[in-house]
């Protein structure tokens, strides 16, 4: 079988409100094979840039469009071409957008090799670890803490045992902060695991005291306090702490990962599919976490292509913790893009069975939201 030819589709919708909700565009990758089969993938990133990054024409031996590189190449040996990818875009990739781009290339290098084989990505992954894991509900912040507390209760009601609420509006003053988590804990009772995504709000010193402050309210995570590159202030956090710290959604490529890990001393590795490098990197970091002894969890606050990615992989190693699972309402995108074989059930995600990602696209929403 052979790459016939790798797209970035950049899906929109009519109207993207400013706030904090990555639900509203969407880049996915199709990659064609001489076989017919199609292997799809979701990329998180600047869409427009990373979309260049995949579509762009060959330029230098070490800095080229990623399809142009896979033009002729088997889809099945992933690993080779993930380096092709990486080593030919030295100076313009590494991190970031190019290494997001990847990501998405090599999701549709799984679900093409799982379509072909007929199995599910986690099973030629080597897992098997769960028939159903835990998925907690990710939200954001009601503007008000009484507004979080009808949030949690509402979640609490659909019944997830697990609920993150993050972002605006903490950070505005000490007193709110203790306030919004004070109301989340209200509405969830005592017997639902709370986590808190402080979305890169504090410096470590505030970070240190509002640990301290939330742990009053029993927080099973603090999320994201501090700027991603502050190490120093990641490491002094954690060890002035009982709370968990979790962070790496900014991440890309497992070596910025052992900077949080060895300098920043996280409790909990939080990885996105659609960033990191996909499953091919997304593997590697979950070992290099297992043998810290430290458990991942995956990020995705985009489409369920990034669920189900999450799912195939957290199936496939040994120290998957829990699933990010997307509460938030306020967008159709999410609803209308796809179709899944995956199920919610009273808190669990059950895995899924079809071959690849089982994911299929809803063509015509694709032909309505795209935009290039
Ligand atoms: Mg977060």
């Amino acid at each position: 079988m052979k790459i016939t030819r790798v797209e970035a589709l950049y899906l929109r919708l009519p109207e993207v409100k400013e706030q904090c909700d990555s639900g509203q565009d969407v880049l996915i990758v199709r990659v064609h094979t001489d076989a017919g089969i199609i292997g799809i993938g979701e990329v998180d990133s600047s869409p427009l840039a990373a979309k260049g990054a995949i579509e762009g024409p060959f330029s230098h031996t070490i800095t080229s469009g990623l399809g142009a590189l896979l033009i002729g190449e088997d889809p099945f040996e992933i690993e080779r071409l993930w380096y092709k990818m990486y080593e030919q875009n030295i100076y313009s990739g590494r991190r970031g957008i190019a290494i997001h781009a990847m990501s998405g290339i090599d999701m549709a290098l799984w679900d093409i090799k799982g379509k072909a084989l007929g199995l599910p990505v986690w099973k030629l992954l080597g897992g098997g670890f769960h028939k159903k894991i835990r998925c907690y509900a990710s939200n954001l912040f009601g503007p008000t803490p009484a507004a979080t507390r009808d949030l949690a209760m509402k979640f609490r009601d659909l019944g997830f045992d697990a609920v993150k609420f993050g972002w605006q509006p903490l950070g505005e003053s000490e007193k709110k902060d203790i306030a919004l988590v004070s109301a989340a804990r209200e509405g969830l009772g005592d017997d639902c695991d709370l986590m808190i995504d402080a979305g890169l709000v504090y410096d470590a010193k505030t970070a240190i005291q509002r640990a301290r402050a939330f742990s009053d309210y029993k927080i099973f995570w603090l999320e994201e306090p501090l700027h991603p590159d502050n190490y120093e202030g990641y490491r002094r956090l954690s060890e002035a702490t009982d709370v968990r710290i979790a962070a790496g959604e900014e991440e890309s490529s497992r070596l910025s990962y052992l900077e949080l890990m060895d300098k920043g001393k996280i409790d909990i590795v939080q990885v996105d599919l659609a960033r990191c490098g996909g499953f091919t990197e997304a593997m590697k970091i979950a070992s290099l976490a297992w043998d810290r002894g430290l458990p991942v969890a995956n990020h995705g606050f985009t489409t369920y292509i990034n669920v189900a990615a999450a799912l195939h992989w957290l199936n496939a190693i040994p120290n998957a913790l829990i699933c990010e699972y997307v509460a938030q309402t306020n967008t159709s995108l999410r609803d209308m893009l796809t179709r899944q074989d995956f199920v919610f059930e009273d808190g669990y995600l059950r895995m899924p069975e079809a071959p690849g990602l089982g994911i299929d696209l809803i063509e015509e929403t694709v032909n309505k939201l795209r935009v290039s």
